[in-house]
């Protein structure tokens, strides 16, 4: 079945469109975190970051990096989250590779909330070694 990205790339769906070209198309996002975020999707569907060759990936980051330029200049933001939720379990709900692109204003509370752990005594080296590339 069809992702609702593929529905809005080929026009099935409507959607406010920021920018398109051979690789990728930029639109807002329905349910922004806060207005102006917009999403940069892979005009192919590679279901997550894992899978998408590194050519589309690097040009996608170049054209995220032109949203946020474009939401600090217009909207003002002072800042913006670029995010990946890369496989379900890290919440992403649509399974088509997109980079969200959040515009960000001081003190505006919406910094997401990881609830952070704490390593063991002598378990962060353990896992220096595990995930050394
Ligand atoms: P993720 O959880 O990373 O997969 O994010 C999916 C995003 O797609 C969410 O932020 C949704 O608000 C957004 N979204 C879902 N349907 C639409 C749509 N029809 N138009 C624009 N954005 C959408």
């Amino acid at each position: 079945m069809a992702t609702v990205f593929e529905m809005i790339i080929n026009g099935d769906i409507p959607s406010t469109r920021l920018y398109e070209d051979d690789s990728c198309v930029v639109i807002l996002d329905i349910n922004p975190v806060s207005k102006g975020h917009a999403l940069v999707i892979s005009r192919e569907c590679y279901p997550t970051f894992t899978d998408v060759p590194m050519e589309t990936l690097s040009h996608m980051m170049e054209i995220a990096r032109k949203v946020d330029g474009k939401q600090r200049s217009v909207l003002g933001a002072e800042g913006t989250n670029i995010m990946i939720n890369n496989s379900p379990a890290s919440g992403q709900e649509v399974p088509h590779l997109h980079i969200h692109v959040i515009p960000r204003f001081s003190g505006d509370g919406k910094t997401p909330e990881f609830r952070k752990e704490k390593y063991a005594d002598g378990e962060m080296p353990k896992y220096g070694e595990l995930l050394k590339l």
